[in-house]
C-alpha cells in the first residue's frame, strides 16, 4: 500500500513537472492571465454536479460571491449561470422589467450599447440615453430624462466602460434611479473584484459580472449579484427567456442549492480556488497591484509618446485605450502578432470612428509585467520602423 501511495505520488510529481505552462501575459480585456494554482484546480476526479457535495460548494461559492462585493447574505443573494458576461446583462434586461415599464440606459460606451441592442431582440420598451462615448454621462440630463419619463422602472449603467476605459459615476446615478422609485443595475463585470465594490454604498440593486475577468478564473461562469426583494417580485413580470430568467435560476438554487442545468462543473472548481486567492491577496491589496500595472502602463506609453483616449482622471484604472499613431509604418497586427509570439497579448480598440488599441491591468500580473511588454513593444516599433516617439498629425 505504502509503495502504491508512492508511486502515485511520483506520477503526481511527474505530472506537474511536465506541465510547466507557458505564462502568457494577457493585456487584452479578459480573460485574465491566471495563476497556476488555478489553471490547476480544474482538474478534478469526475463528479456528477447534482451530489450534494457539489451543492455545498456551490453554497459557499455563491456566498464568498456576496462578500467580495460587501452584500449582506439576508438582502441579496448570487445566482450563477453557465455562460460568458454577456449573459449577465441579457438576464437582467429581460428578467426585471415589469410589464409597462420602460428601461433607461445610460449609454456611453459599446458595453451599454450592448445592453440597448439586447432590449431591441427582446422588444422591450427602452430609452437609449445616449452620451459622446469619451465623456461622462450628464447627470442633469439624466435626471430631466427621469422626471420626464414615470415609467422607467430600470436604470442600467457600465460601471467600467471597458471599450475606452471610464469610470461611469454609478453611485450618482443609482442614487437618481432610487429618487425616482427606478432600480439600479449595473454592468461590473470589468470591475468586480478589482476595484473594490460595496454595493449598499455604490446604490446597486443588480450588479453583474463573470468568472473570467476581476476573479481571475476561468471562462464559462458567470452571476448575477442583487436584491433578494426585487428577484422575488420579479416573479410576477413577463418571462421572456427559458434559460436566461433571473427568478426561475433564483427560485432553483433556493430550492435545491443548484442551478437549474448543468453547470460548468471546472471552471466552478477554478472559480472557488481563485476566490480563495482573492480573500487571501485582499481587496485593497489586489487594486494596489492592479493599479501598479495601470501605472506601469502609463509610464511605459508616456515614454513612447503614445495618446490616451479617456482623460486620465476619468479612467478606471484598469484599461488605457490608446490612439494609433499617425506613422505610414503604424500596423497593429504585425505589432501584435510580435508581441504575441513573445508571450504578451494586446487588443484592438472598440471605438467605431478612431483607430485604437488597449492595454488592461487586469489579471494575475504586476508591474515588472509591464515593464517585460514595454521592452517587447519599443523592439517591435523599431522591428517595423514606427517613428519613436511615436507621431500624432496635431
Ligand atoms: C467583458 C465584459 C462583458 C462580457 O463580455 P463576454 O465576452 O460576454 O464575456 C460585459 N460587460 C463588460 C463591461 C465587459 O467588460
Amino acid at each position: 500500500n505504502q509503495a502504491f501511495i508512492n508511486n502515485e505520488w511520483y506520477e503526481l510529481y511527474g505530472f506537474m513537472e511536465s506541465l510547466k505552462i507557458k505564462r502568457n501575459v494577457l493585456l487584452n480585456p479578459g480573460p485574465a492571465t491566471t495563476t497556476d494554482t488555478v489553471k490547476m484546480a480544474q482538474v478534478v476526479p469526475d463528479i456528477c454536479p447534482r451530489e450534494k457535495e457539489f451543492a455545498r460548494l456551490m453554497k459557499d461559492l455563491r456566498s464568498d460571491l456576496l462578500n467580495v462585493v460587501h452584500a449582506p447574505d439576508d438582502e441579496y443573494s448570487a445566482v450563477l449561470f453557465c455562460g460568458s458576461g454577456t449573459i449577465g446583462i441579457d438576464v437582467c434586461i429581460n428578467s426585471l422589467l415589469p410589464e409597462n415599464k420602460k428601461l433607461l440606459i445610460v449609454n456611453n460606451g459599446a458595453y451599454s450599447q450592448r445592453a440597448a441592442e439586447i432590449c431591441e431582440y427582446y422588444g422591450l420598451p427602452y430609452i437609449d440615453l445616449r452620451f459622446p462615448i469619451d465623456a461622462l454621462p450628464d447627470m442633469q440630463t439624466l435626471q430631466k430624462t427621469l422626471e420626464e419619463n414615470p415609467d422607467v422602472a430600470v436604470v442600467y449603467s457600465t460601471h467600467n466602460e471597458t471599450g475606452t476605459g471610464i469610470l461611469n459615476p454609478i453611485r450618482e446615478i443609482g442614487a437618481l434611479a432610487h429618487r425616482y422609485g427606478a432600480i439600479s443595475v449595473v454592468d461590473t463585470t470589468s470591475t468586480l473584484a478589482m476595484r473594490p465594490i460595496d454595493v449598499q454604498e455604490e446604490n446597486i440593486d443588480f450588479c453583474m459580472a463573470s468568472a473570467q475577468k476581476g476573479l481571475m478564473a476561468m471562462t464559462g461562469l458567470s452571476f448575477v449579484i442583487g436584491r433578494k426583494d426585487v428577484i422575488e417580485a420579479s416573479k410576477a413580470y413577463p418571462k421572456r427567456s427559458y434559460y436566461c430568467n433571473l427568478y426561475l435560476q433564483y427560485e432553483y438554487f433556493e430550492k435545491t442549492g443548484q442551478m437549474h442545468f448543468t453547470p460548468p462543473v471546472q471552471t466552478i472548481y477554478a472559480t472557488m480556488q481563485a476566490l480563495k486567492e482573492y480573500f487571501a491577496e485582499g481587496e485593497e491589496e489586489k487594486w494596489a497591484r492592479h493599479t501598479r500595472a495601470f501605472e506601469a502602463i502609463h509610464r511605459g506609453l508616456s515614454a513612447l509618446g503614445f495618446r490616451d483616449v479617456i482623460k486620465r482622471e476619468w479612467q478606471a484604472g484598469l484599461v488605457v485605450s490608446v490612439l494609433y499613431p499617425d506613422d505610414p509604418n503604424w500596423d497593429f497586427e504585425k505589432i501584435h502578432d510580435y508581441c504575441y509570439e513573445r508571450g504578451f497579448t494586446i487588443y484592438p480598440g472598440k471605438i467605431s470612428a478612431t483607430d485604437t488599441f488597449r492595454l488592461c491591468a487586469l489579471g494575475a500580473i504586476d508591474a515588472p509585467d509591464i515593464e517585460a511588454f514595454f521592452v517587447v513593444l519599443r523592439e517591435a516599433l523599431a522591428r517595423y520602423h514606427v517613428r519613436v516617439p511615436v507621431v500624432y498629425k496635431e
